[in-house]
């Protein structure tokens, strides 16, 4: 049977560190605050919305909304990012994305102060997950995979990482960031010919395809570390991850449950980098 790699766990350690970094940031007389910009009523954004709120209320950090009927223009949304960027009373912005079509998404993403990038929109902040300079901040679900890794002390130097899914959001800066702890890192993709054969040769396996039951056991091999990031809805409506947890937990050394993985510990890690945007904008 597998270890379990729970968010709980991660977050009862992650979120202690926060509060007292927040409490000592109220003493200073600033108030960590963050600023979520959304545009319409996209269901997985209220769903992302109403976690962030309820964590930020938790950790003592204020939130403030700013809703966007979705017809806004882009004028409209630019001067309401530089409002933003402008009041010195909020830390972090949380921006939800995908846009609408009719906005130029790359424009809008980087017209955000890097400082204020808590949750690496702006092409400054990727470039920092790339060189390791302090830069805005690294996206927030790769950030709770390397919190997760960290917590339960697993060493990534030279190891083996396998990671499914390419994307800009998790993918991609996720290999970055291993690489930058010295593991050797493969990335795979819906191209890729043949996945099994690379996450069996691997001492870690990270998916985030965004597909439901994608790890079976012919992926894994004993030994292995499993970190499921996927959040996926199944055909019974319950929230499920990609890897196909009955066939693959019993052969794996650790694996990360869906729900109870990796989705807490990323509104936590969230958080934290607006406490931190706090703690840097009052050196
Ligand atoms: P995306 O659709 O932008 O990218 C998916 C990537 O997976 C692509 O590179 C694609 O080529 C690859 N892929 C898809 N199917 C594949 C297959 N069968 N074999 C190999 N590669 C395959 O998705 P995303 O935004 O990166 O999100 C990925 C998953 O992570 C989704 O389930 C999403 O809901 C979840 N997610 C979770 C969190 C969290 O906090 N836990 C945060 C963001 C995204």
């Amino acid at each position: 049977m597998a270890r379990q790699f729970l968010g709980k766990e991660v977050n009862a350690a992650l979120n202690a560190r926060i509060k007292d970094n927040v409490a000592a940031l109220k003493e200073k007389g600033v108030n960590p605050t963050l600023c979520i910009i959304r545009v319409g009523e996209n269901p997985s954004d209220l769903s992302y919305e109403k976690g962030a709120t309820k964590r930020c209320e938790t950790l003592g950090v204020a939130c403030e909304k700013i809703l966007l009927p979705v017809e806004v223009t882009q004028d409209e949304l630019l001067a309401v990012i530089d409002k933003v960027n402008k009041d010195d009373s909020i830390h972090g912005v949380l921006l939800f994305r995908p846009l609408p079509r009719h906005l130029n998404q790359a424009v809008i993403e980087n017209a955000l102060a890097p400082e204020k990038d808590v949750d690496c929109m702006t092409d400054l902040s990727m470039s920092g997950v790339i060189t390791g300079k302090k830069v805005g901040f690294p996206p927030c679900t790769p950030q709770a995979v390397m919190e997760i890794l960290d917590h339960y002390e697993i060493n990534c130097t030279s190891k083996d990482i396998v990671v499914i899914g390419a994307s800009t959001v998790v993918g991609r800066p996720l290999a970055n960031m291993l690489v930058r702890r010295d593991a050797t890192v493969t990335i795979c993709h819906i191209l890729t010919k043949d996945v099994p054969a690379a996450t069996r040769q691997a001492d870690i396996i990270i998916v985030a395809a965004g597909h439901a039951g994608l790890l079976r056991e012919n992926y894994v091999k004993p030994g292995q570390i499993v970190i499921d990031v996927g959040i996926n809805v199944n055909k019974e409506g319950k929230i499920c991850g990609d890897v196909e947890y009955e066939e693959v937990e019993p052969i794996v050394d650790a694996i990360t449950p869906v729900p109870g993985g990796v989705g807490g510990v990323t509104t936590s890690v969230l958080v934290g980098h607006v406490v931190e945007a706090a703690q840097r904008a009052t050196e």
